[in-house]
C-alpha cells in the first residue's frame, strides 16, 4: 500500500484493517471474522458497548464479586505459578492499605512474569469475580502508577468494547481496540468527511461526523458524548426513512394502479343481506382507509395489523367483494394448508346463496382440479382464489387480476410477494395481513414503505381471556380444571412446543404428551386427537373436522395450530413447556381461544426452573393480552432482528448503534426530518441537499439490501 499517493485520503476508509499499525494479517483475520471489521472505516464504527467511570478509584475493602469495573491502586506482593499443563495458571497476591486480594493469569504467563514487577504501584483495572469463595480479578489490565501519573489527565469515561475469546485470545481486548481505534484517527489525520448537510446539522445542533465518531471512542465529556450517540443515532436511522420514503414515492409515481372506483351490488347485497354482525368501529376505519387507496389510481401496499380475533376475515372479504364490483379478480394467500381450508370454508358460509366463485388451490390439490382451476382463472369463472404459496406458480394466471390479500405475512418471504406483482400487466393492488403485532417503531423501519393500517379494537362482548401459569408439580389441578371444563361443554387445546432438533424426537414428544393425555382422560368418556404438522393433509383435516364438529374434546397438538385456527366452542389453550415458547408463539397461541361467548382460559405450564427470561415472558403473558404490549416487551427482550415479523427476512439492514426498543423517538424524529426533506426537494437536487444524495448513492451500493423490503 502506497501512503504518499495522491489518492491516500480518499481510499483511506477502505483502507484493509490489516495495514492499520497494530493489526497486521493474523490480527486481521480475527477482527474480520469475530467483527466484521474489513476497513478502517468499520472499525470507525465498531462503537463501545459501554463506558466506565474511571475517575473513580476504589480500594480492596470496598470491592465484591458483585462489583462492576473497578480501579485499584496497589501492588504485588507475591506470584505463584499453579498447575500444570492446560490447568497452568499464575496467580498474584495484590494490595493496598486496606486488603489484598487474588489476581489471576491463564494466558501469557511468560510476559507477565517478565514483565510485572513486585513491590512497584501499579493501576489495576478489572472486573471482580469469585472463585472458590475468594474473591479475584482475572486478567486485568495493568498500568505502572507512575507512568499513569505523568499522563495528561483525560476524562473519566473509558470506552468498553465488545470482544469474543476468539478476539481475546489473539490479545484483542477492549484496551487494544482502544489503542487500535488511535490509531486510525491517527492515520485519517482529521479527514473524515461529513456525512449529514451542513444547515441539518446547524439546525438541529449536532456535532461533526469528526467529533462524533471521536468522541464515540474517547470521550471527554458526558454532554458531547450524548449528542455524538443522538447524531449517530439520527443518521442511521434518517438514511433508512429517507431511502425508503423516496422508493415509495417513486413507485407511487411511477407505477399506476387498478381504480376500483365503485362499490356495486357484491357488496352491497353482502353488507345489507349477508353481514352477521355490525363492524366495529376499527373495522371501519381500516376499510375507509383501503377504499381510499384502491380509488386512487395508485397501487395500494398497505399493511393490515390487527390483534388476534379482531376481524381482519370479514375486512378481507368486503375488499375482495369491491374488487369484484369493479370487475377484478381477488386472491387470498394464506401461510399453511389449514389455514387456507379454513378461510375457504368461512368465507363461502359468509357469502352462502351469493352467486360467487371461491375455490382453493393448495399443495395438495389434485391435477385434474389445478388444471380445471387454472382454465377458469384463465376465462375469469373464477371470482376468488384462495390458497397457499401455491398460488404464485407461473402456471397460474389470471384473466384480469385487482386484488391480492396475504395473511399472516410474516410466513411468506418477501420475493414470494414480489412475483405477486407480475400476475397482471398493472400490478394488483396488496394488502397484508398480520396478526402478530409490530411494534411501530419497527414498523416504521422493516416497512417504512408500506402504509399501515391498525385495526385496534376487539368485536364486541369478547370477555378477556384469563391466563394462569402452573408449574408441572400441579398437573393434578391442571387435569382437574380441564375435566371441570369439558364437563361444561367446552373443548380444550393441548400444545407441545418443538423442542429437539430432530423431528423424530419431536414426534415422540408430542407422542408420550398424547398418550400421557390418554391416560388422564379415557376412552369411551372423553375423546383425544392429535395434530401435527408431519400428518398427511387428509388425516390432518380429518381431525381439524372432528374437532370442529365437537366430536373431539380435546386437541394434542403442536404449533401448526398457531395461527388462525377459529374454533368458537374451544375455550381454553393449554401450553406444555411454556417457557421454551417465544412471546409472540404464546400471544399467538393463546388467540387461539376466545372466540365465542363463553369465559376462556390460557394455562402456560412450565418447568419450576425458569431463566430470568422465561420468567419474564410467563409474567408478561399472564399481566396482558395486548398485542402491542407483547410485542413491545418482547422486542426489549430480545431485541429487533428476533422479532417475528422480521424472522423470515432478518431485518434488512444492520444498526451499528440505534436500538429500536429504545430510540423510538429519534426514529420518528428521523422519519419527521426525512418527510420534510422529501416534500421540499423530493429528488434532492438541491446542492444544498447534496450530501444526501451522495450518502444514498453509498449507501444503497455497499450496505443495504433495499430490494427486500421493496
Ligand atoms: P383475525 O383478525 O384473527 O383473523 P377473524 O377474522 O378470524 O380474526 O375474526 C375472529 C372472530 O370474530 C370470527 O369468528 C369473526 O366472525 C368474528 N368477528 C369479526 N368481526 C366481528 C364484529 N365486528 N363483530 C362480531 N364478531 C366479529
Ligand atoms: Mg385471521
Amino acid at each position: 500500500m502506497c501512503y504518499f499517493c495522491m489518492d491516500y485520503m480518499s481510499d483511506i476508509y477502505t483502507s484493509d484493517i490489516k495495514f492499520l499499525p497494530g493489526v497486521g494479517p493474523r490480527r486481521a483475520t480475527v477482527l474480520a471474522q469475530e467483527a466484521g471489521i474489513h476497513s478502517y472505516e468499520q472499525l470507525l464504527y465498531y462503537f463501545p458497548y459501554r463506558y466506565i467511570d474511571r475517575s473513580r478509584y476504589y480500594k480492596i475493602r470496598e470491592i465484591s464479586s458483585a462489583s462492576s469495573y473497578v480501579q485499584i491502586v496497589g501492588r504485588f506482593i507475591k506470584f505463584e505459578p499453579i498447575g500444570q499443563g492446560y490447568k497452568k495458571r499464575l496467580v498474584g497476591r495484590f494490595a493496598d492499605e486496606t486488603g489484598s486480594m487474588e489476581v489471576v493469569w491463564f494466558k501469557g504467563l511468560n510476559y507477565i512474569t517478565k514483565n510485572i514487577k513486585e513491590n512497584v504501584d501499579y493501576l489495576l483495572f478489572g472486573k471482580p469475580s469469585e472463585f472458590g469463595g475468594r474473591l479475584n480479578i482475572v486478567h486485568p489490565d495493568l498500568d505502572k502508577w507512575e507512568e499513569v501519573q505523568k499522563k495528561p489527565f483525560v476524562g473519566g469515561l473509558h470506552a468498553m468494547y465488545p470482544t469474543t475469546e476468539k478476539m481475546k485470545s489473539s490479545f484483542i481486548n477492549s484496551k487494544v481496540i482502544q489503542t487500535l481505534q488511535a490509531n486510525v484517527f491517527n492515520a485519517i489525520q482529521g479527514k473524515i468527511s461529513e456525512t449529514l448537510p451542513a444547515w441539518l446539522l446547524k439546525q438541529y445542533n449536532l456535532p461533526n461526523l469528526h467529533t462524533s465518531l471521536h468522541t464515540m471512542h474517547f470521550p471527554q465529556d458526558v454532554k458531547l458524548l450524548e449528542r455524538s450517540q443522538l447524531r449517530l443515532k439520527f443518521e442511521e436511522l434518517f438514511y433508512i426513512q429517507l431511502n425508503m420514503l423516496r422508493m415509495k414515492n417513486k413507485r407511487q409515481a411511477s407505477i399506476p394502479g387498478h381504480v376500483f372506483s365503485k362499490v356495486g351490488t357484491y357488496l352491497n347485497h353482502f353488507y345489507s343481506e349477508r353481514i352477521p354482525f355490525e363492524l366495529t368501529g376499527a373495522q371501519k376505519k381500516v376499510i375507509k382507509e383501503i377504499r381510499r387507496d384502491i380509488g386512487s389510481g395508485k397501487q395500494m401496499n398497505r399493511l393490515l395489523q390487527g390483534d388476534v380475533g379482531s376481524g381482519k376475515t370479514m375486512v378481507a372479504l368486503m375488499v375482495l367483494l369491491i374488487a369484484l364490483d369493479n370487475g377484478f379478480q381477488g386472491a387470498l394467500m394464506a401461510p399453511t394448508e389449514i389455514l387456507a381450508t379454513q378461510h375457504l370454508r368461512s368465507i363461502r358460509k359468509m357469502l352462502g346463496e351469493m352467486d360467487v366463485r371461491v375455490e382453493l388451490l393448495t399443495g395438495s390439490t389434485k391435477k385434474a382440479v389445478r388444471t380445471r382451476l387454472h382454465e377458469q382463472l384463465k376465462t375469469g369463472e373464477l371470482q376468488i382464489l384462495i390458497g397457499t404459496h401455491a398460488l404464485i406458480e407461473d402456471t397460474v394466471q389470471f384473466k384480469n387480476l385487482g386484488l391480492v390479500i396475504i395473511d399472516e405475512q410474516h410466513r411468506f418471504g418477501v420475493a414470494q410477494r414480489a412475483r405477486l406483482w407480475n400476475k397482471n400487466t398493472i400490478p394488483p393492488h396488496v394488502l397484508v395481513m398480520t396478526a402478530t403485532p409490530i411494534p411501530r417503531t419497527l414498523a416504521m423501519t422493516v416497512y417504512g414503505d408500506l402504509d399501515i393500517s391498525v385495526i385496534d379494537e376487539l368485536p364486541p362482548g369478547r370477555k378477556p381471556i384469563k391466563t394462569f401459569h402452573f408449574f408441572e408439580n400441579k398437573r393434578a389441578n391442571i387435569i382437574q380444571f380441564m375435566k371441570n371444563e369439558i364437563a361444561s361443554g367446552r373443548q380444550i387445546y393441548v400444545v407441545y412446543p418443538l423442542i429437539q432438533e430432530s423431528e423424530t424426537l419431536d414426534y415422540k414428544n408430542l407422542e408420550d404428551g398424547f398418550r400421557g393425555m390418554k391416560a388422564h382422560f379415557p376412552e369411551p368418556n372423553y375423546q383425544i386427537c392429535m395434530v401435527h404438522g408431519k400428518m398427511k393433509p387428509a388425516e390432518k383435516e380429518a381431525a381439524m373436522q372432528g374437532f370442529m364438529k365437537g366430536e373431539t374434546q380435546i386437541m394434542v397438538a403442536t404449533t401448526v395450530i398457531e395461527v388462525g385456527v377459529n374454533v368458537p366452542n374451544a375455550s381454553v389453550m393449554v401450553i406444555e413447556s411454556a417457557e421454551r415458547f417465544g412471546l409472540s408463539q404464546l400471544h399467538q397461541l393463546r388467540g387461539r381461544v376466545g372466540r365465542g361467548a363463553d369465559q376462556a382460559y390460557c394455562v402456560l405450564v412450565s418447568s419450576p426452573k425458569l431463566s430470568e427470561e422465561g420468567r419474564t415472558r410467563l409474567e408478561t403473558m399472564v399481566a396482558t393480552n395486548d398485542g402491542f404490549e407483547i410485542a413491545e416487551a418482547d422486542m426489549k427482550l430480545r431485541g429487533p432482528g428476533d422479532i417475528e415479523g422480521t424472522q423470515q427476512s432478518g431485518l434488512p439492514f444492520d444498526l451499528k448503534i440505534a436500538n429500536l426498543a429504545r430510540d423510538g423517538q429519534i426514529l420518528q424524529f428521523s422519519r419527521d426530518v426525512a418527510t420534510e426533506i422529501l416534500a421540499n426537494d423530493p429528488l434532492l437536487e438541491d446542492p444544498r441537499n447534496s450530501a444526501l444524495k451522495k450518502q444514498l448513492q453509498k449507501l444503497n451500493a455497499d450496505k443495504i439490501n433495499w430490494s427486500i423490503i421493496s
